[in-house]
């Protein structure tokens, strides 16, 4: 690199990380990042340096990643559009696929409309900014998605943070904002980390309260929870308990792309307000395809959902029986607890020496005393894999020392 003055400013930060990251790599036990992963097209199985492991740590919830249908949807759009956008909707990128998907995510989430983005990460920035801005109350859940909190701060807009799943402290939070300007809760529908699922109908109470609008973030909860799938406010019965809905197109729809579904006038005003909506490309048509194909089967299989469902239900029941933590989850995202960063490494690799491959999250993602496996459960695990997988799990454990009077 050159080492002009200028880059002499940047060159010690790069640095600084650089000697970081070759302390992690020199110790085999924490190479678990960026590693390329054989994927077997139908089945849960990976390749990784010529051997086989059951994969316990994938996002493609519902299974329908190599599913024919969606493949065949994002070869139609293909075929009939080519391969890209070729520019933001606003101007030439707007193509027929993308109404009709976003045309899906309003009906599938039983709104009035939808609007979908280059990424989850995108719809969040783009909806929070547009909607929030200098003199607003933003309150967030501490655990929420870092799209979230990028949204947050680059709306300008007052921050504050409640206790994890806690509507007491959001009370608390929301009576300390200023009479005037919006005031918006945002919480995520299922916390990626701890598999938890957010209390919905106290938040929406507490929201009433305080005249603030609940937006939701559905990235780990669409095709997850609730009897077919349709996230949060099924989970907890029915009916409208939030204001704004918002997802992703790339963890149970097989593609890639983020979702924002509400009333139409929102809608409208996110397509001319929201700076990633207005100035970035449009999805891809292939992107599109697959999703809006991945949306139909899903509304047509909801035994999908209620076979991950079941299949996570037995996992979490098989860890918990021999004593292993999974915090408080209760959805297809199982946390499995190892204390310290370098625990969870040690675990990771006793797990792959079982066959089995769950991926370690560490601080600062997670506090240091909880760093953990996280585990998520899809469609495409048999009952056997489950089995074999919670076997695993629990040896790997015993090794490591992480069961009771081990
Ligand atoms: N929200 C949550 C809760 C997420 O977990 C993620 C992705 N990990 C996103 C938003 C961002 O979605 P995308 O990957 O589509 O940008």
């Amino acid at each position: 690199m050159t080492a002009s003055r200028a880059w002499q400013r940047l060159l010690p930060r790069i640095e600084a990380i650089r000697h970081r990251l070759a302390a992690l790599e020199s110790d085999p036990s924490r190479r678990n990042s960026f590693v390329p992963y054989g994927v077997e097209r139908d089945s849960p199985y990976v390749t990784v340096d010529g051997e086989r492991y059951l994969m316990m740590s994938g996002y493609s919830y519902l299974g329908l990643s190599g599913d024919q249908r969606v493949v065949d949807g994002a070869k139609a759009a293909l075929e009939q559009y080519g391969t890209g956008a070729h520019g933001v909707r606003a101007l030439a990128g707007s193509l027929p696929v993308h109404e009709e998907l976003e045309a899906e995510v309003a009906r599938f989430n039983g709104r009035a409309a939808g609007a979908v983005f280059g990424s989850g990460y995108a719809a969040n920035v783009g909806t929070i900014a547009a909607l929030c801005g200098p003199g607003d109350t933003i309150v967030v859940d501490k655990y929420d998605h870092a799209s979230i909190v990028d949204g947050c701060k680059l709306s300008g807009a007052t921050i504050n943070r409640f206790r994890h799943n806690d509507p007491e402290h959001l009370d608390l939070r929301l009576r300390s904002a200023p009479a005037d300007g919006l005031r918006l809760v945002i919480v995520d529908s299922v916390y990626s980390m701890d598999g938890d699922i957010a209390p919905l109908p106290e938040l929406r109470k507490v929201c009433d309260d305080h005249d603030a609008l609940l937006m939701v973030d559905e990235a780990h909860a669409l095709g997850v929870i609730g009897a077919t799938g349709r996230g949060i406010e099924e989970h907890f019965g029915g009916g409208d308990l939030v204001d704004i809905k918002l997802g992703t197109l790339s963890k149970a729809v097989p593609s890639m792309g983020g979702w924002v579904a509400g009333p139409a006038q929102l809608i409208q005003h996110l397509r001319y307000h929201a700076r990633p909506f207005l100035f970035s490309a449009a999805l891809a048509p292939p992107q599109a395809g697959a999703a809006l194909a991945a949306l139909r089967v899903l509304a047509q299989e909801p035994w999908r959902v209620q076979f991950v469902q079941q299949q996570a239900a037995r996992l979490r029941g098989l860890l918990n029986d021999a004593g292993m933590r999974t915090l408080a989850s209760e959805t297809a995202v199982i946390p499995l607890v190892a204390g310290s960063d370098q625990a969870a490494y040690d675990y990771a690799t006793a797990c792959r020496r079982h066959g089995v491959i769950g991926l370690p999250v560490v601080s600062p993602a997670v506090p240091n005393t909880l760093a953990r496996l996280r585990i998520a459960v899809t469609a495409r695990h048999s009952a056997e894999d489950i089995d074999r997988a919670g076997q695993a799990f629990l040896a790997a454990a015993r090794e490591c020392r992480l069961l009771p009077g081990g």
